[in-house]
């Protein structure tokens, strides 16, 4: 019965603030929505990177800059190339991602000899995702203190946070996000993490039930593309766009799938008419 209902759009009151996990998965997950709603801020949580050489990592093989921060630069110039296309600015917190949270296994990595995006092997790239799967055991205070700040300082109306799939990091900027939204005066609404949904969609259904247990979820209407904007956003990510296609089976579908939103109400859950997140 419940299908039969229309659901509500997806429109948050602006000023909007997205929560990006990395730099890209925004503008993945949600540039359909962005193209038409031009003046969105994105804040990307984990977008710095320790001061010294990490020639073994996924940043350093994909950007081919063995040290470090000079890996996140080229990945925060892609991000601000690609936001300026939906009219979105980026805002860049200098916390680590789960990569740089683990030592390297190749000591005194210099940064030289780093092979390009062409020598990027579908092997290399499944172990590094391997890894960071393993890794999931960062402090979540930090991201929640960082989060407060940042919103602090961009002042929106209304937050929009990952629902957090498969990655150690996109889990654990979710549950900061949930940590701030428990206390929070503003409208909090959660996206759809892509390219991960189309790749383990079994995923969505049980993260879905398990933020359902802790607040009620409206799911609101799927925002179609117009146009092909996501796929000129996502090719602006120079350094990411083809290892992410290698290393993922289900790619296209997420330039061109329906993005899907849910609004946070945030009182206790028991099952009820608007709980739905399975859809
Ligand atoms: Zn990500």
């Amino acid at each position: 019965m419940d299908e039969a209902l229309p659901l509500n759009p997806f429109a948050p009151t602006a000023p909007v603030c997205f929560i990006s996990t990395h730099l890209d998965d925004v503008a993945l997950s949600c540039s359909h929505f962005l193209a038409a709603h031009p003046g969105a801020t994105v804040v990307t949580v984990l977008a710095g990177a320790p001061p010294e050489s990490r020639a073994d990592g996924w940043n350093a093989k994909t950007t081919g800059e063995g040290y470090a921060q000079s890996a996140l630069r080229v990945r925060r110039d892609e991000d601000a190339t690609a936001l300026a296309l939906v009219h979105a600015a980026p805002y860049w917190l200098d916390l680590w991602e789960a990569e740089y949270l683990v030592r390297p296994r190749v000591k005194g990595g210099s940064g030289r000899g780093v092979p390009g995006i062409s020598k990027v092997s579908r092997y290399a790239l499944s172990k590094v995702h391997a890894r960071l799967r393993a890794s999931s055991t960062r402090s979540q205070r930090p991201v929640v203190d960082a989060l407060r700040r940042a919103l602090a300082e961009v002042a929106p109306a209304s937050v929009v946070a990952p629902v957090g799939l498969y990655h150690a990091d996109h889990r654990t900027v979710s549950d900061a996000c949930l940590t701030v939204a428990r206390d929070s005066t503003l409208d909090w609404y959660l996206y759809l993490d892509m390219p991960y949904a189309q790749n383990f969609p079994r995923k969505v259904t049980r993260r879905l039930s398990k933020l359902a247990a802790r607040f009620t979820l409206e799911a609101l209407a799927s925002v179609a593309a117009s146009g092909d904007t996501k796929r000129q956003v996502a090719s602006a990510y120079r350094s990411q766009f083809e290892p992410v296609k290698q290393g993922l089976a289900i790619f296209e579908d997420a330039l061109s799938d329906p993005e899907r939103y849910w609004r946070i109400l945030r009182h206790p859950a028991p099952v009820s008419s608007t709980t739905r997140p399975g859809q």
